[in-house]
């Protein structure tokens, strides 16, 4: 994570420069800066003893910069920029003007649709796209590699391209060994695989950033429901894995040009990060592979597709990608398997709270709330389903009601109900039998987690988890219609080194078996005809989960950070995209609307008018959270807690339901359907229009000023209308 300027220059290259261990003293503030200047000595001390009579003019004029300036005063900006230029000058690799092979030779492939060019010694690569005379050029810089998934990438040195049959052949030599890429033309796109790499190296680029020669780019990021960026005016970089809230919910990403877009695709469901940001005026993203640490690297491939230049276009070619992968799964197949699914499409989704409230009758709660309209109530959770229920959340038990109060709850027509099953992570009981199924880091530790007070969790392995909630779905879970489970979307899949474990007795899980775990504990087989949802939405889980949450806001700069329904574009056929539980319509105590920062919107509890023009548009159903108890953090960096209640009565309550009302019902109709556009219609992006595969088409004011648009005429703020066209 990048800092605010104000950060770096307390607490960033001053500090290196006094020799301070800035990693260790200040881990929260995590200087970029002086990573970079740090890297800079060493290339500089490198290249003074073994580079060229000109690299090691360049070397000392380098290690003197960085002696003489006044950090503490400088303009970060400007250090930055030349650190990084000293960097990669000083790599023996020379650049080379735009337009000019410089009398190299440049292996190139052909096609009808696509040229792909590489200069010898790989210090340009380019591919053309025919069809829309776009020409992407590798944006070296961002090309790399990570020794530690957090220490800052190291550009590759100078390279070698050859042609090898149908493919180019990009190796380099590192310290820590051979590394290599193979560039394949295949039809209408390219694929890029890591044909080798060292181990030692935590982390390498595939392939790389693009941008096209004169044009701005704008990145396509699936970041919650997915968000379009062309915030670029600072300096800023993000990364982060495939999970839930602000990772990346699936394995892909674009660059959107005037005349062209490029769509890069993850192969791997697994073992991959995304890095993006901003540096000197330029956008950037890039995939980066991790080898398993239990089986190392696995060929890791990306493939890269010229689309038309907007984000439907975009969003459907990789929607086509993951039918021909055999990823998506329609509703209409879901339903076969899952009878009970068809009472999701008109829902309102009544999070009630994780504590029990001992004075609330939560029978006659539900009437009520049934006698407004709402066709199917999905409630969760009526039940904590967790290994015990020896624990209190801000000084309450968990919620556990009666057989007598869910006979009475499922009598009220359309009501469905959920336990929190909350088995990602148990509490310690020693020598008993759920410390059994914790798992184990490399060093043979179990892995610490959540924490309420002075209430410690840790992990369970998702072997595990699987066996254990079928026994429970088979006993005081039995009534259950659907199931929420807690995070085990949002995490990504890791390993497990407790090997006393059923499901991988005598050896480590890999990541990539975890991942098939955690299918399997969402899936039919261990279900039945249950419901399924998670916290986080992410692709992979798409073809075994029903409901995936966690989205986000427009914040203040709609215009350069756009929230976008790319999740919806893919997958509304496929599975609901919910609000995570505690972003509900109402607002409640504890969890206010905040700014995400770097380049994003805004998440939080309330701003029912907002959310419901949001869903209205996705196609989505409400989320309110009516009646119940629920904790809130006191002191989140201590962990003390507090609760609170929620009553039908309360006027924030009732205006959520008022606007959550029609968004349900236009769930009722447009629900399995597919999403088939999108479009953002005023140059402020804050108006945006979707349409729905029956011809609905849904447009929403998402800015709080009425807006003018036509042919629809004034459009109230924050407001949403159904429209002929
Ligand atoms: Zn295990």
């Amino acid at each position: 994570m990048n800092e605010p300027g104000r950060f770096r220059a307390n607490y960033g290259l001053p500090l290196w420069k006094r020799d301070f261990d800035g990693v260790c003293t200040y881990a929260f503030i995590d200087t970029v800066d002086a990573r970079y200047a740090s890297l800079l000595a060493q290339a500089a001390a490198r290249a003074r003893d073994a580079g060229s009579p000109s690299i090691r003019s360049l070397a000392r004029e380098a290690a003197h910069w960085l002696e003489t300036t006044d950090f503490a005063s400088a303009d970060l900006d400007r250090i930055r920029q030349k650190t990084i230029r000293y960097l990669l000058e000083l790599h023996p690799r020379r650049g080379q003007a735009a337009g000019d092979t410089g009398g190299r030779a440049m292996p190139t492939l052909e096609n009808a649709h696509l040229a792909l060019s590489i200069f010898e010694d790989a210090s340009r690569i380019e591919m053309t796209d025919r069809k829309r005379g776009c020409v992407w050029r590798l944006d070296t810089s961002k090309s790399g590699y990570r020794l530690q998934g957090n220490s800052p990438p190291i550009p590759f040195p100078a390279g070698t391209a050859r042609q090898e049959q149908e493919s180019l052949l990009v190796s380099y030599r590192l310290a820590e060994g051979p590394l290599s890429f193979r560039w394949q033309l295949e039809g209408d796109h390219i694929a890029v695989a890591l044909e080798e790499a060292p181990t030692g190296v935590a982390a390498v680029t595939l392939p790389g950033s693009f941008s096209l020669s004169d044009e701005p780019v704008e990145l396509a990021l699936p970041l919650y429901q997915g968000v379009l960026l062309r915030n670029r005016e600072t300096d800023w970089q993000a990364r982060t894995g495939p999970g839930g809230h602000g990772s990346f919910s699936m394995g892909m990403a674009g660059f959107l040009g005037p005349k062209g877009a490029l769509l890069t695709v993850q192969e791997r469901l697994t073992g991959w990060a995304g890095f993006y940001g901003a540096e000197g005026g330029k956008m950037f993203v890039t995939f980066e592979e991790e080898p398993c640490p239990v089986e190392g690297w696995q060929r890791p491939c990306v493939r890269l597709i010229p689309t038309d230049a907007d984000l439907t276009a975009l969003c459907k070619r990789y929607r086509a990608y993951l039918k021909e992968r055999g990823d998506l799964v329609t509703w209409a197949t879901k339903i076969e398997r899952k009878p009970i699914l068809k009472n999701l499409f008109g829902a309102l989704m009544a999070f009630t709270g994780y504590n029990v409230d001992p004075e609330l009758d939560y029978a006659a709660c539900a009437r009520d709330l049934k006698a407004c309209g709402f066709e199917h109530i999905f409630f969760y959770p009526v039940r904590m389903g967790h290994y015990s229920l020896d624990f209190l959340m801000g000084g309450d038990q968990p919620v556990w009601l009666s057989d007598a109060v869910l006979a009475e709850l499922k009598s009220i027509e359309g009501v469905m109900l959920s336990p929190w099953c909350w088995i990602f992570e148990g509490l310690d009981d020693g020598p008993g039998e759920y410390r059994k199924l914790f798992r184990k880091d490399a060093a043979g530790n179990f892995m610490p987690h959540w924490k309420i007070d002075d209430f410690q969790w840790y992990r369970v392995c998702t072997s595990c988890e699987t066996d254990y909630i079928r026994k429970r779905l088979e006993g005081d879970l039995k009534a259950m219609d659907w199931l929420h489970f807690d995070v085990d979307a949002t995490f990504p899949p890791g390993p497990c080194y407790n090997l006393s474990h059923a499901g991988h007795a005598g050896h480590p899980m890999s990541r990539e078996a975890d991942l098939e775990w955690k299918r399997r504990l969402f899936s039919p087989e261990t279900v039945g005809n249950r419901i399924v949802s998670s916290e986080g939405f992410l692709g992979y889980c798409t073809p075994v989960y029903d409901i995936g949450s966690t989205k986000m806001m427009p914040g203040p700069d709609i215009a350069r950070q756009t929230p976008v329904p790319m999740t919806l574009l893919i997958y509304h056929d496929s599975c609901v995209h919910d609000w995570w539980e505690l972003h509900n319509y109402n607002a409640v105590p504890g969890w206010p609307v905040s700014e995400l920062g770097r380049g994003m919107g805004r998440v939080g509890t309330g701003l029912p008018k907002l959310k419901a023009s949001l869903d209205a548009l996705y196609g989505c159903p409400p989320n309110v959270f009516p009646f119940g108890r629920q904790y809130a953090w006191a002191n989140p960096a201590t962990r003390e807690s507090f609760s609170f209640s929620v009553r039908l009565e309360d006027p924030g309550v009732q205006k959520a339901l008022r606007e959550a009302l029609p968004v349900s019902r236009l769930h009722a109709k447009i629900g399995p359907l597919e999403m088939v556009s999108f479009a953002c219609l005023t140059e402020d992006r804050s108006v945006q229009a979707a349409a729905f595969a029956d011809g609905t088409r849904i447009v929403a004011n998402l800015s709080d000023q009425a807006r003018e648009v036509a042919p629809y005429g004034t459009l109230p703020p924050t407001s949403w209308r159904e429209v002929d066209r």
